[in-house]
């Protein structure tokens, strides 16, 4: 992921300002104990109709009241105003361009007490613009990490807890370093679970196949509506574990996730899938998601939130 934090704006204690200026103190809990959870949303840019859609924003805020339940944070915002701060936030930004929206709900109190209970939380956004997370043209090269996902009573990974985060990057940058572009990691009994920043499927004789939610995985918003299209356009899913040589055998097998989107895998393990191109279904579920992320797709256009035209009128004129 190119490493951007310029050219961004930042929502903090109901202001927008410049992401610079959106600091918080050194003895901040959340940055020394990894008490925090956060969400990735993104916001596609539709030329013709000079329009902003947020896509999924519901489902993602839906999520992070999940995850502040699980750490005990009480962000201070139900998840539909959690959804106007964005719109605001976007709406001062003026950025007409892709753009990646991190929301951050955080243990801020400033103590070096171990807990949650007790301690001051706080929420900010920022939003950055953002390109493919994966810049390579081609489908990606992936290996299975020697770093397992955590089991759900150790840290709990279907909340999305920045602390667990340090699991994705120890797989990540494992990869990167061995020439691969993404991590597959797998559960503690040996199972395939996810990859360091998304979710999998895999495609056998026409069917798809994803590892279950009880399988250490975020559940993923883009797992959802993958499931939700590829049934709408004919395709059998099942959620089931998966081995990793089924991985191997796989006619076609894609990575899916907020920022990666829909990404076709190559080869795992120096192995290629299928002849190494993205697949038939594949493109098919890709191209139609694309589409509806970006307004485009009339069947789906419940799945995004104008930013634009969703202006109260005073702050139109
Ligand atoms: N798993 C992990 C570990 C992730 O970080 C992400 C990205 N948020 C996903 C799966 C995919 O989730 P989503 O489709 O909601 O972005």
């Amino acid at each position: 992921m190119p490493q951007v934090a310029v050219e961004g704006f930042a929502w903090m204690d109901g202001q927008v300002m410049p992401l610079a200026e959106a600091r918080v103190s050194l003895a901040t809990h959340a940055l020394h104990y990894g008490t925090g959870c956060f969400e990735g949303i993104r916001a596609y840019y539709n030329q013709s109709e000079d329009e902003l859609y947020v896509l999924k924003m519901a489902e993602h805020y839906q999520r992070m009241a999940h995850s502040c339940r699980i750490l005990r944070i009480n962000p201070g915002l139900t998840p539909e105003e959690m959804g106007q701060a964005t719109l605001d936030l976007l709406r001062q930004a003026n950025l007409k361009t892709d753009l990646y929206i991190r929301p951050l709900a955080y243990k801020a109190g400033l103590g070096l007490g171990l807990g949650l209970t007790g301690v001051a939380d706080a929420f900010a956004i920022y939003c950055v613009p953002l390109g493919h997370y994966h810049t390579a043209e081609r489908p990606l090269r992936c290996c299975i990490s020697s770093w397992i996902r955590p089991d759900d009573n150790a840290l709990p990974v279907r909340a999305k807890v920045t602390g667990a985060y340090i699991n994705s990057c120890l797989a990540s940058d494992d990869a990167k370093i061995n020439g691969f572009d993404e991590a597959i990691l797998l559960t503690a009994d040996g199972h395939v679970s996810e990859g360091a920043s998304c979710n999998l499927f895999m495609v056998k004789r026409g069917r798809l196949v994803t590892p279950p939610v009880t399988d250490a995985i975020l559940e993923g918003i883009t797992r959802n509506t993958v499931i939700e299209l590829a049934r709408d356009l004919g395709y059998a899913v099942e959620e089931r574990k998966i081995d990793r040589t089924e991985l191997y055998t796989a006619d076609e097998l894609f990575l899916t996730g907020t920022a990666v989107e829909i990404r076709a895998v190559g080869e795992v393990d120096h192995r290629p899938i299928g002849d190494g191109a993205e697949g038939p279904i594949t493109r098919h579920i890709r191209e139609t998601y694309e589409a509806a992320a970006r307004g485009r797709d009339a069947r789906y256009r419940s799945w995004v939130t104008p930013v634009f035209a969703s202006m109260p009128a005073a702050a139109n004129s």
